[in-house]
């Protein structure tokens, strides 16, 4: 790993927590809040040999940038994950830590804490940059929820994707009013109208079994999508709106 400080600016904190990518290419990048009150303690973790975690970027709550692995290594930050038929989601992706409590604020009784001004101005444009260096499409900027639906929740339902989606970072399409007319999918239901939701959410790339049956894995990746996508309410239920949402995103693809 070269060391030498880099020319924006940003601090190095190595983590030695990386190996090779292999034959892949970079095309994923992945979102992710720390999930820990204490922004240092996060750091000190992604450095710790023992965690077996690490990122390539960390973004401090002041906007400050921290370099821990090099883009050109396999940074251990998606674990276990799919997207697309893709299952070795480090080998391909850039991954970026950004310093908030999460959900974990909500467990110890506080509120879901926003990400700030400072924060995601920078985050901005270190994603901006990445995006110059690698050929990572739009619908390939991704949450760590997205792509470990049944154990990740982060960046989570308050992360402004429609904000990055205007300064030309990710896909996304505006999303459908909550109170849209229509069939609710829930849980424990089963027939062809499920089996079309799991298809169109599997043609997304999200890793689901197209079964007709509506069980908790599709309910788990219903709620990614909403987080993600139509965050006003993550509920796991298909309701009208996360499916016209769903719909739209994918009518928008290029
Ligand atoms: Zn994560």
């Amino acid at each position: 790993m070269s060391l030498e400080p880099p020319a924006d600016g940003a601090q190095w904190l190595a983590s030695a927590n990386f190996d090779d990518r292999g034959e892949a290419e970079v095309d994923i990048l992945l979102l992710h809040y720390t999930g820990m009150e204490d922004e240092e303690a996060a750091l000190a973790w992604l450095r710790d040999a023992r965690s077996k975690v690490s990122c390539h970027y960390f973004v401090r709550a002041d906007g400050r940038i921290v370099k821990m692995v090099g883009e050109e290594h396999r940074a251990w930050h998606a674990g276990k994950a799919a997207w697309a038929g893709n299952t070795d989601i480090n080998a391909r992706s850039i991954g970026i830590e950004i310093a908030n409590w999460g959900h974990a604020a909500q467990e110890a009784g506080f509120a879901l804490p926003p990400f700030g001004e400072a924060q995601l101005a920078a985050l901005t444009r270190l994603c901006r940059d990445i995006l110059t260096r690698h050929a990572i499409p739009p619908r390939r900027v991704l949450a760590h929820s997205d792509v470990a639906p049944g154990r990740k929740r982060d960046p989570g339902e308050l992360f402004p994707w429609a904000r990055l989606a205007a300064a030309g970072i990710g896909h996304h399409v505006e999303p459908a009013p909550l109170d849209l007319a229509g069939e609710r999918l829930v849980e424990r239901m089963e027939g062809p109208a499920v089996a079309r939701l799991q298809a169109l959410l599997a043609l997304y790339g999200y890793g689901i079994a197209v079964t007709g049956a509506y069980d908790a894995a599709t309910a788990t990746v219903v709620a990614a999508f909403q987080r993600h996508f139509r965050p006003e309410r993550v509920d796991g239920i298909a309701d009208p709106s996360t499916r016209d949402t769903l719909q739209r995103l994918l009518a928008a693809l290029p």
